[in-house]
């Protein structure tokens, strides 16, 4: 400020730096991003006064040829406003604090996971897979149980102390009988958030109520396979009445879980509470399963679920581990504090009959990286 310009810090806080404005995208099509103004504009006509929300923008080239990719949701610059045609270009992406892959939304907040009280009833196993997705992209996990008007008020409790047992708190809701309505869409202020559940549970007519503008069909279901219309990786951001925004495509219809063996007791918020709860487990690399003077193993009801869900992280890990080992010719060692190493398969004929300058080449020409991208995606 001193030199007379505004300072970055300051100028962010405006929405504006030189002749660039911030803004969220809200939608893409055909090469052209809807981008939401944090600040909107005011544009003198000859009509009077129009105030300017949103702008058409085309991705500059130079954030092509650097592979940088603009998803919804993303925090953008805007470069050379045009107000008068309401256009602009995007020069710049901030960092995301959140990717979703399904759909493919940038800085999400908030997961609202609708599963029915009935009608399809509730499949405690399912809800399971359903919850620990959401748990894994560390998200905050709104869980909503439609359908009130169908199930008697002491069946609706009886669920919800059962949920509360598994650590969550559900907002019980009827799109048919208006009721709690109010309460989702006032969870919904200030955040970013993507409704998800099974077909059927409702979600298209919960979006149609919190924005009457998205207008989706309700009770579609197409493909033997029960999967819904939502399987198109299109998606809108829509404003909600006050501040929010909501998805209108319903996120991860088919959930697995592709974490490692690890982390899979974090998804459980039960567990996290054993975890947190003062005492530690005697190994530091405890999977909960049978080790000695383990404190998350024990009398919860979800246990179940957390050894099945172990069991498949760890067959997920191995089949990992083996796509590896084939790709790069490297076999997958689990080294003693559990973390995976490399060495060339020397059993193989092909690496036996090799020099050991040959084999330490090989090593350097793993590509480390690419074997950590694909961990990522894994992820
Ligand atoms: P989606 O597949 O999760 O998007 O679910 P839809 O919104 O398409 O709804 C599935 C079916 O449930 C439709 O037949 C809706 O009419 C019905 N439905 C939606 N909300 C309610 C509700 O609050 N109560 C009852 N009884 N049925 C509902
Ligand atoms: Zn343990």
């Amino acid at each position: 400020m001193q030199d007379g310009r505004l300072s970055t810090e300051f100028a962010n806080s405006l929405g504006q730096m030189e002749g660039m404005v911030l803004g969220t995208v809200l939608s893409f099509q055909a090469n052209y991003y809807t981008v939401q103004l944090d600040t909107p504009h005011c544009l003198d006509t000859e009509d009077g006064a129009v105030t300017i929300s949103t702008l058409l923008c085309t991705r500059r080239s130079r954030l092509k040829k650097v592979g940088q990719r603009v998803m919804v949701g993303d925090r953008v610059w805007i470069e050379e406003p045009d107000w008068q045609g309401q256009r602009g270009a995007i020069a710049q992406v901030l960092p995301r604090k959140t990717e979703l892959d399904r759909p493919p939304i940038a800085n999400a907040t908030q997961i609202i996971l609708v599963f029915a009280l009935a009608e399809p009833d509730i499949e405690p196993l399912q809800l399971s897979r359903f919850l620990t997705k959401a748990e894994s992209t560390a998200l905050t996990v709104l869980l909503c149980l439609s359908k009130s008007d169908l199930v008697p008020q002491a069946i609706q409790e009886s669920w919800c102390d059962r949920l509360q047992s598994w650590g969550y708190t559900p907002i019980v809701f009827s799109t048919y009988a208006d009721h709690n309505l109010e309460a989702i869409a006032h969870h919904c202020q200030h955040q970013v958030s993507v409704i998800s559940g099974p077909s059927g549970v409702g979600k298209s007519s919960l979006i149609n109520h919190l924005i009457p503008d998205a207008h989706l069909r309700v009770g579609e279901v197409s493909g033997k396979l029960g999967k819904g219309r939502h399987t198109t990786r299109h998606v809108e951001l829509f404003e909600l009445p006050g501040t929010g925004l909501l998805a209108d495509t319903p996120g991860f219809n088919q959930p697995d879980l592709t974490c490692a063996p690890s982390e899979v007791v974090q998804l459980f918020p039960e567990a996290r509470q054993r975890l947190v709860a003062g005492e530690t487990c005697q190994f530091s690399d405890c999977l909960h399963r049978d080790e000695p003077n383990c404190v998350v193993r024990g009398d919860w009801e979800r246990y179940e679920h957390y050894l099945l869900f172990l069991d498949e992280a760890i067959a997920h890990q191995e089949a990992t581990d083996r796509l590896r080992e084939t790709e790069s010719g490297f076999k997958a060692k689990t080294g003693e504090a559990g973390q995976t190493q490399y060495e060339p398969k020397l059993e193989s004929k092909k690496y036996r009959r090799q020099s050991r300058k040959a084999q330490r080449q090989a090593l350097q020409d793993l590509d480390i990286d690419r074997l950590m991208q694909d961990a990522d995606l894994d992820e």
